[in-house]
């Protein structure tokens, strides 16, 4: 059994916090000069039982989920209903768990160094197939997270371009924990200029359209400062109970 034990009063409330955040996203969109449709949620079920995540994609049209880690998802996903639902890597990915998970989701958001690409790319190239990927940036140069920091980006870019079997979607980061909102946007905006001047390089297996930023807690920020695709997990389905 997962943890957050199943609790059938529960599907009212996943429901209801998953209309809150679409209203929530579509003012932000609007606001942010877009169509309030400009922006997809992805449903981070990390940690969550398949009933809710079923419940979220079945009864609220959700159709694109995030798991961290690869062991979890593929023990899970045999009991979702996943067609038609777009499924994303967004945790840290070793170069040994390569190989059980290029090929079973449609995109790895946190491709975090230039061996990892390369692992993927191997790995797609063997498969005869295109991995999505997104490079993962950390925006707050922070040493406990993940993420290619301003310095290994720059170093980093002219190799990962020149991989096959690889595309290069855009770009996804998490913020560092701020002190105000005022820090915390300055963080987006960073990002969304990094995104903006990266889509002007033109590197051929580059296809820059996604600007993964926002969570539970900051969701609306993000939007307004660009963003267009936001992983949002607690606040749909609540508090994550880790064993
Ligand atoms: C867990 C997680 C989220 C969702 O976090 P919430 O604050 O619960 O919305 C988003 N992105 C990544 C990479 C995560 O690991």
């Amino acid at each position: 059994m997962m943890i957050n034990s199943f609790d059938k009063s529960h599907f009212a409330v996943i429901s209801d916090n998953i209309n809150y955040i679409r209203e929530q996203m579509a003012e932000a969109s609007i606001k942010s000069g877009r169509n309030c449709d400009d922006v997809r949620l992805m449903a981070v079920t990390k940690t969550v039982c398949s009933e809710y995540i079923n419940h979220a994609i079945n009864e609220c049209g959700v159709d694109l989920i995030g798991e961290n880690k690869v062991q979890e998802f593929l023990s899970k996903k045999d009991s979702l209903n996943l067609d038609g639902v777009e499924k994303h890597l967004i945790g840290h990915l070793q170069t040994n768990k390569v190989k059980k998970i290029v090929s079973e989701v449609d995109m790895i958001q946190s491709v975090d160094s230039v061996k990892v690409a390369k692992a993927i790319a191997d790995e797609a190239a063997k498969k005869q197939l295109v991995a999505n990927v997104l490079l993962e940036i950390n925006i707050g140069s922070e040493d406990s997270k993940t993420g290619f920091d301003k310095a290994a980006f720059s170093e980093g870019l002219s190799e990962i371009s020149e991989l096959g079997n690889l595309k290069i979607k855009g770009l996804m980061t998490i913020p560092p924990i701020c002190e105000s909102s005022l820090e915390c946007e300055k963080y987006f905006e960073t990002m969304y200029n990094y995104f903006n001047d990266i889509k002007q390089l033109k590197y051929k297996n580059f296809d820059m359209q996604i600007l993964s930023m926002g969570m539970s807690g900051d969701y609306k920020e993000a939007i307004l400062h660009g963003s267009n695709l936001v992983r949002v997990g607690s606040a749909i389905f609540g508090p994550r109970i880790y064993k």
